[in-house]
């Protein structure tokens, strides 16, 4: 073996006994609460992403949309003829488009009940709470009610939470933070959004 050979056998032991460690210390099990935040791209795919794991093993998925510029979503096109599957869409769409607190308060409010309804649903193993953090930054929900109905959840049940600038309680409270860090984005680049990719 040469001596490249020998270090990299060496390492990949010491790796595996590091590796194997953490394994035996990860011990609980229960759902989780995830965070998928930042200014980055990536946040609502990630969660279908994760969504369409949790179907693949049949399990009962809910997902909350709380916020749609697009109306389309190829994902929801894909994967809405799963019978574990349930999508709550609020009624008004787009915030930046209505520019009306009081009808958005009241369709955020309306999916809102449906996502306590999935949130009290010990049958259902994953919701995601899709661009919720903007529901809390203008105020159509407040902070208490959302915590309220993440800690009473089933202990058996994850939740995603998608959106930019997450409100430090909800980070606080989550077991799993990722921050999509944008590096570049090809829409400042003059570049529109593309059917199949950006939604
Ligand atoms: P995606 O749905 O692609 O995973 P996202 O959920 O991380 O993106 P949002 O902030 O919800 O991002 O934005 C929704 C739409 O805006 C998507 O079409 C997405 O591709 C696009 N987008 C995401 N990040 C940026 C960015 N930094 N600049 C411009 N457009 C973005
Ligand atoms: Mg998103």
């Amino acid at each position: 073996m040469s001596d490249r050979d020998t270090r990299h056998q060496q390492a990949m032991q010491k790796l595996k006994a590091h590796v194997d460690e953490k394994v035996a210390a990860a011990t609980e099990q229960r759902g989780l609460l995830l965070v998928f935040t930042g200014n980055g791209k990536g946040k609502t795919t990630a969660a279908w992403g994760t969504v369409t794991r949790a179907l693949g093993y049949g399990y009962k998925v809910g997902v909350v949309q709380f916020i749609k510029g697009q109306w389309e979503c190829g994902e929801r096109e894909q994967l809405v003829e799963d019978p574990n599957l349930e999508v709550a869409i609020m009624g008004t769409g787009f915030t930046w488009e209505t520019q009306n607190r009081e009808t958005d308060t009241a369709a955020c409010r309306e999916v809102w009940a449906e996502a306590e309804r999935m949130l009290a649903d010990p049958e259902v193993f994953l919701v995601v709470l899709d661009e919720i953090t903007y529901m809390l930054k203008f105020g159509y929900l407040d902070i208490e009610t959302v915590k309220r109905a993440l800690e009473n959840r089933p202990p058996e049940q994850s939740v995603i939470v998608t959106g930019r600038n997450a409100h430090r309680e909800l980070l606080a409270l989550a077991d799993t933070v990722t921050e999509m860090q944008e590096v570049r984005h090809a829409f400042n680049s003059g570049v529109q959004a593309r059917r199949g990719i950006d939604f």
